[in-house]
Parts: structure tokens; C-alpha cells; sequence
């Protein structure tokens, strides 16, 4: 059966040549479990790709990896944690399956990410009022590395140890050296919309092979050694299905020509549409290198970008609002926050465009087509 279908999505799955028989491999040897040669061959390619001397544990997604992380940064209940509030939701979520409180921080308009001006005034706040944060959660959104000495830098003096966010970043580097690698915990999503995906799926980065270590004795239910089920701690199922590695394994061979092809897309959407004055378009600073997860604009208000929004949905191009801020959702509403404004705005006028390492030049065409014609309606 073939499914024909012209819609056009924001960011969809794009497989290689190689997942399937990794699959395949899988079952043929009965590796139908959460552990085996792909899960080990998955590990073993992405620390090979980050370099930094880095240690990565597979799991069942990058939620389950920031919730891991916590733990391994002595995060628990009582806690407060820094938190860059222009984010998805799930850098944010672990804080409370911890019992802990997250403590929003706005974002800079160079990189969209943590300000490091904010993130310096909450730190010394906390501090007076009593409390010194126990972590802080960093994000390179949308691809775009945060300002990683800067944060570093804060974070060192303070003493506050980093989680570096990458779940839409692999592939960006910083000054050369690639994103995941920066954090005291890194950490990686495969998620089906996002660079490449094993359909769902995360990993913990650290430079600490204990960490690793630590991670996947949580991970695989906190099992003591003994022949019998023992346990001494709490522990999680957030292994990676070893099912779902041998997609990994796939996806990691041509992870370098999806951050081309998406890097590509940007640069098409600047040409066709740098023209119009009233659009920015976010530029890599000095040292960064964006994988361009999702080609975004800003528009000069949220009417004209619904505007867009809502004539691309019309010819059945999904597009979607920038990341609504931690700090103006309901469920975070009690939490306290550092903000200036910047990450509000971004919601207003912001939109992610179709970006997607699978789209033609057509696709593309399609998209600026429509966009061009609102513009001068
Ligand atoms: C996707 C994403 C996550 C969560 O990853 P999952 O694998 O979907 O659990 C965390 N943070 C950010 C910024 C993300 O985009």
C-alpha cells in the first residue's frame, strides 16, 4: 500500500539505509530486550561522535535522562532548581517528579537561551533569601548552543552544577566541540520529531563514568549484586529497547547529512524571505554552530504571525508557535521567576516553519509561497 499525502510537517522522522537491518539483527540473535549489542553499539557511537572523552547511557527517553540526571546532581525533594523558562516543558517536568521546585530564568536575545546576566541575578537572590540552588538546567533550544562559557563560568563560581539540555542539539558545537559534551550531565532526545530519532528515546552524557555507571543501575531498577532481587535504593525501567538502539545505530551514520539538510533549510527560508524587513532570523554567534532542529522567524507581532500560522494550516503545512515560556504556564504558576520580557516576546512573534531533513525543494518553495503571499495581502 502507498500512502500519498501532501501535508507537510514540522519535523517527521527521516530513516536511512541501515535501521532496519540493525533491526533485523536484533531479532535475529533474540536481542528483543532492553539491553544487547545495539544498545551497547548505540552508546558506543554517540560517545565516539561527542568525543570530550564522554560517557553515554542509553534510556528510554530524554525526560528520563534529566530525571536521572537530577538525581545524580543530589537534586531531591526540598530543592530548588534553575530552570531557562523558553523551553519544552520536559526540562522542567523532572524538577517536580522530584519533589523539588523549579525557579525560572529568562532568556537573552542573542542565543534565545538562558541569559547569563539573569541566571548570575537569581543565583545571588536565592543565596540571600536562604537557599542555594542545587543545580541549573541550561537548553541549546531549537539547536542553538546557550552561551556555554559564560554559564559555565557562573555556574563554577557559585558552585552549582550545570544540566546541559541537548535533546534538540545534536550536531551544534561550541567552540568546536559538540553540544551534550558541556554539562556536569548531558543530555540527548530521540524523540520522533526530533534530528534523528530511535521513535522514542533519550541518553545521559557525563564526563564522569560513574555517572554512566550510576545511571544505568537506576535505570535497570536499581539492582543490587546478588543472584536473588535485591535492592537498596529506588530505582526506574528507563532502559533503551535494544529493538529501538538498532534504529539509533542507523540514524547515527547519517546524522552529519541531517544537520546539513537542515542547516539547508535555514538557509533556503533566509534567502527567500531575508528580504522582508519585518522578519529576523536568529544568527549564530561567534563559536556556535547550529544544527537548525527547527528554522524559525520572527514576525513583527502575534497577529501576523497567526496570520501566517493559520494560511500555511490552510494548505495543510504544519507550522507552530515558538515555545510558550515555563513561567506563563498554568502548572508553573505559582513558581518564582527572573524574567525581563524576552521569552514572552519570542511567544508572540515568533514561528517554527516546516524544517524537516526529509523536504524537498518544493516542500520548501510551497512553504515561502504562502508566506510570501501573506505578507503582502
Ligand atoms: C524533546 C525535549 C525533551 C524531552 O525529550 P523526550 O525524549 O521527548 O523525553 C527535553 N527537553 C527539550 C528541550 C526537548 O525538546
Amino acid at each position: 500500500m502507498t500512502i500519498t499525502s501532501t501535508k507537510i510537517w514540522l519535523s517527521s522522522p527521516h530513516m536511512g539505509e541501515k535501521e532496519q537491518h540493525y533491526v533485523q539483527e536484533a531479532f535475529d540473535t533474540n536481542w528483543v530486550a532492553p539491553l544487547g549489542p545495539n544498545v551497547n553499539a548505540f552508546e558506543g557511537s554517540i560517545e565516539n561522535y561527542l568525543d570530550n572523552g564522554v560517557s553515554v547511557a542509553a534510556l528510554s527517553s530524554g525526560t528520563a535522562a534529566i530525571h536521572l540526571g537530577l538525581i545524580l546532581l543530589g537534586v531531591s525533594s526540598g530543592d530548588e532548581v534553575l530552570c531557562q523558562s523558553f523551553t519544552f516543558s520536559a526540562s522542567a517536568n523532572p524538577i517536580c517528579h522530584l519533589g523539588a521546585t523549579p525557579i525560572f530564568v529568562d532568556s537573552e536575545k542573542d542565543t534565545w537561551n538562558i541569559s547569563p546576566v539573569l541566571l548570575k541575578c537569581a543565583i545571588e537572590d536565592r543565596i540571600r533569601k536562604g537557599k542555594k540552588p542545587k543545580a541549573i538546567i541550561a537548553v541549546h533550544l531549537y539547536g542553538m548552543p546557550y552561551k556555554v562559557k559564560e554559564v559555565r563560568d557562573i555556574a563554577e563560581f557559585y558552585g552549582i552544577p550545570v544540566l546541559e539540555d541537548s535533546a534538540e542539539a545534536l550536531g551544534s558545537t561550541f567552540g568546536g566541540e559538540k553540544c551534550g559534551s558541556f554539562g556536569d550531565v548531558g543530555v540527548l532526545s530521540f524523540n520522533g520529531n526530533k534530528i534523528i530519532t530511535t521513535s522514542g528515546g533519550g541518553a545521559l552524557v557525563s564526563k564522569k563514568k560513574e555517572y554512566k555507571d550510576k545511571a544505568i543501575f537506576l535505570a535497570t531498577q536499581a539492582r543490587d549484586n546478588a543472584p536473588h532481587y535485591q535492592h537498596s535504593s529506588v530505582g526506574y525501567n528507563y532502559r533503551m529497547s535494544n529493538i529501538l538502539a538498532g534504529i539509533g545505530r542507523g540514524q547515527m551514520e547519517v546524522l552529519d547529512d541531517r544537520v546539513a539538510a537542515r542547516r539547508a533549510n535555514f538557509e533556503y527560508y533566509k534567502e527567500k524571505l531575508g528580504h522582508i524587513t519585518a522578519f529576523e532570523f536568529l544568527e549564530e554567534m561567534p563559536e556556535m554552530y547550529s544544527n537548525r532542529w527547527l528554522s524559525c522567524i520572527l514576525t513583527p507581532s502575534i497577529q501576523i504571525r497567526e496570520k501566517i500560522r493559520l494560511a500555511l494550516q490552510e494548505v495543510e503545512i504544519e507550522s507552530r508557535p515558538l515555545w510558550k515560556p515555563m513561567h506563563m504556564q498554568p502548572v508553573f504558576e505559582a513558581c518564582d521567576r527572573y524574567v525581563d520580557g524576552t521569552s514572552e516576546e519570542l511567544f508572540e512573534k515568533g514561528l517554527c516553519l516546516p524544517s524537516g531533513s526529509n523536504l524537498q525543494r518544493e516542500d520548501l518553495d510551497r512553504v515561502v509561497e504562502v508566506i510570501l503571499k501573506t505578507m503582502t495581502k
